[in-house]
Formats: C-alpha cells, structure tokens, sequence
C-alpha cells in the first residue's frame, strides 16, 4: 500500500479503531472502508454482525483477516468496554435505536440508547484521554425557524429560515407529548456533554450529525430479513413495498423535506475525519448533500421509476398511497419540515463535498435490493400465511 498522507501532506499512522455499532448501516460500510482501503485496525462491537460476516468469515481467508476482531457485546451492561476502548487510539460510537417509529412508541429504550448508554462511552474515553468520534443526527435540528412563518410569507424562501448551521442553528422540538422528539433531545444532550468534557476536560472529540444518508444494507425488509410488524426508516419502508408490488404508503401527504446522501460519500467524510485528527477534533460537521432535496412524495415517485428500470417491471398505476401519522406511527408523532444542511464547516476543515446524484444513488441502492431481496420476496409471499 502507498504511504497514505492527512490533508496536511503529513504521514497517517496505522491506529486502533474501538468501533461500537459496527455491525450496523454505517457501520458495515465503514469497516468495509477500512480493510479494503487503510491499515487501520478495527475492534468491532455489536450485538449482531450479520451485515460485517463477509469481511470476518471465512475465518483468515482475507487480505484484512488480522485487521478486524468482532466483539459480540451489548454496551449497556458489558465489562469489556473499557478495557477496549484503552486498547484503541480512537473510539467511533455509532450504537444507538435510531427508527423513527421507535421514538414516540419506546421513548424509554430511545432515551436509554441514545443518551445513558452512551454515558460511560464518552467517560472511559474522557479517563483515558482516547479520541471519540460520536454520531449525532441532524434531528437534533427539529424543526426549521421558517416552519413557524404564515404559510404565505416570503421569508420563508430565505436561507436563513431553513438552512441548519452547526454554530448558529438553534434546536426546535415540539412538546413533551411529542414522543418523536424523545431522540433527538437524547441526542441534544449527549452532545452538549461531550461538547463539556472537551471544554472542560480536554476531551478529543468530533461530533457527526448525519442527513438521511441511504444506500445498501439500511434496516431490513419486514418479513424477510426483520421482524413482520417491523417498520424500518423510509427507504426500507418504501423497497418493501416496492418488492411487494403495493403502492408506497405517503405518511401525512408525504410533504416532509429531506436531503439524501449516498452512503459512500458520507463514508468518505467520515475517513477524512479519522485520518486528520487536527482538523477534526472539537467540531461538530453536519454531513448531507444539499443538492438532492425532496419530498418524501417526490422521493416516493423515483423510488417508484427507478425501480422499475431496474427490476424491469411495470409499475402500479396508483403508486403511492396516504395514510394519517397516527395510524401510521401511533400517538406522539411529530416531523421536521425541512433538512438543508450547511456545508461551510466540513468544507472548509476537511475540503469534502458529496458527489452522486440522487437519481444515481438510487439507481445503485434498488438494484442492490432487488438483487438481495427480490426472489426471497416471491418465496415468501407465494408461502402459505399459516407457514
Ligand atoms: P443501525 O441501526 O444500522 O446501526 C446501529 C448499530 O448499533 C446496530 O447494529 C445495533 O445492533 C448496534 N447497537 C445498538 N445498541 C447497541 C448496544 N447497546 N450495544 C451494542 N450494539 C448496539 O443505524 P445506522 O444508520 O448505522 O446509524 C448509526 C448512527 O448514526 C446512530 O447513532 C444514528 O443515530 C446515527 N444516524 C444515522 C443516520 C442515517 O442516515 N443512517 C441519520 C442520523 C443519525
């Protein structure tokens, strides 16, 4: 491998990643990254690793076999954590609930992930002086200052009312019956914690706050490879409809807006913020791409052509399909209006800009789900309902 250098020309050193949430979305592109990409090592922890089992099985068979060792342990109540998080240079906490119909329907489990299990992450991290690269989300934002504007005033099309900026942005939530925003408070003060153990105990930290990033391996399919009452975030929700040839169902008129951001460009970011330490540490990056904004509605409509393209199927003459949020997602629900992320920090410390097309990372998405999913679909639904 050619001698990798930061962004400052200076020499990367291999390290030691403690990567918790390993097994997840994120992180299974992560480790990919790493073993095909760096000489970094990675402990990965998780309950589950059937997203990482074709770079941990066979056992010695790959190139990165002794870069990668999984630790099947649930970070709420497992001694270990510490001792392997002092082993690493860095720790990566992506662990947490994250659907957004778990919010208002286990607002306990949620807060319990996503603030106290954190807890002794960012404490054995601040004890031993290890850097921490914690996920946040944009939902920390909530809702959009603009979202508040009569629904006809001009100022709602000015920047400043709906672009989120990691140091100016305030954060919005609804009120404590919302449930939904159980997430996104948890999140909030997990973040200004860490925000204080860097400021007043020197802790390294990066704090990442992801914008609807999709691509292959996010959630599962209900019934196939998840629970059947399961309800996965929107792009699983949405493929599963899809491979069930059922119209996509638009919750509230789908009228939210969102930005998505493939995968591998916001795995690149991440990268960035590994490998340059300098540039990284005490800054919280909002990563997402402007550029492919839509609503839930119009993101309902490609899923639906593109996924006839790549399957070669027609498809349904009514394609879509609205159901209320309260059936949809229970009692306690709530949105955010609108997610436009401001690039100005992550640009400017660490030069990175997402690059594919939202047509594009769809494209490579529903294909890779049709490819993984479509024939154990039809075995499913050809199976009698009592098997
Ligand atoms: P994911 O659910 O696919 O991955 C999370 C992983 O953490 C899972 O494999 C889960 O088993 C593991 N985990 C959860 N609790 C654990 C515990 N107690 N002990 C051990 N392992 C545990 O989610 P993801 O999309 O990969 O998200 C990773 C992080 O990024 C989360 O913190 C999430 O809040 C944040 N995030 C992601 C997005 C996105 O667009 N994907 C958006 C906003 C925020």
């Amino acid at each position: 491998m050619a001698a990798r250098v930061d962004l400052d020309g200076k020499p990367i050193k291999p390290l030691t990643i403690c990567m918790i949430g390993a097994g997840g979305f994120i992180g299974s592109h992560l480790c990919e990254k790493l073993m095909a990409e760096t000489p970094h090592k990675v402990l990965a922890l998780d309950v589950y690793s059937d997203k990482i089992k074709h770079l941990l099985e066979p056992a010695g068979a790959h190139p990165w076999s002794d870069r990668i060792q999984f630790h099947r342990l649930n970070i709420k109540n497992d001694s270990r954590l510490e001792g392997l998080i002092k082993m690493s240079d860095l720790t990566i906490n992506l662990a947490a609930i994250c659907t957004p119909a778990d919010y208002n329907t286990r607002p306990l489990d949620t807060i319990y992930s996503n603030f106290i299990d954190a807890l002794p992450v960012v404490k054995y991290c601040s004890e031993n002086n290890k850097r921490l690269i914690h996920f946040s989300t944009c939902e920390v934002y909530g809702k959009t200052i603009g979202s508040f504007l009569p629904k006809d005033s001009p100022l709602r099309k000015e920047p400043e009312y709906f672009v989120l900026k990691e140091d100016e942005s305030p954060c919005i939530f609804g009120p404590i019956e919302k449930q939904r925003w159980s997430y996104a408070c948890a999140k909030q003060l997990i973040e200004r914690l860490i925000y204080a153990e860097g400021a007043e105990n020197g802790l390294e930290f990066t704090i990442v706050r992801p914008f609807n990033w999709i691509g292959p391996r996010m959630d599962f399919i209900p019934g196939i490879d998840g629970p059947s009452e399961g309800v996965p975030r929107v792009l699983a929700c949405f493929s599963n409809n899809l491979l069930r040839h059922e119209p996509l169902k638009l919750v509230d008129g789908g009228v939210s807006q969102r930005t998505f951001v493939y995968i591998k460009d916001a795995i690149e970011a991440v990268m960035l913020m590994i490998e340059n330490p300098a540039r990284a540490n005490g800054h919280i990056f909002n990563v997402g791409n402007p550029n492919n904004e839509v609503t839930v509605r119009q993101l309902a409509e490609m899923m639906t052509d593109v996924y006839s393209k790549v399957s070669g199927e027609p498809s349904l003459e009514e394609p879509t399909v609205d159901v209320s949020s309260q059936e949809f997602y229970g009692a306690g629900y709530d949105d955010s209006d609108k997610r436009i992320p401001d690039m100005t920090i992550i640009n400017k410390q660490l030069g990175w800009d997402p690059k594919t097309s939202l047509w594009d990372l769809l494209e490579s998405t529903l294909t890779y789900q049709h490819r993984t999913y479509a024939e154990a679909m039809k075995q499913a639904i050809a199976k009698p309902a009592a098997n």
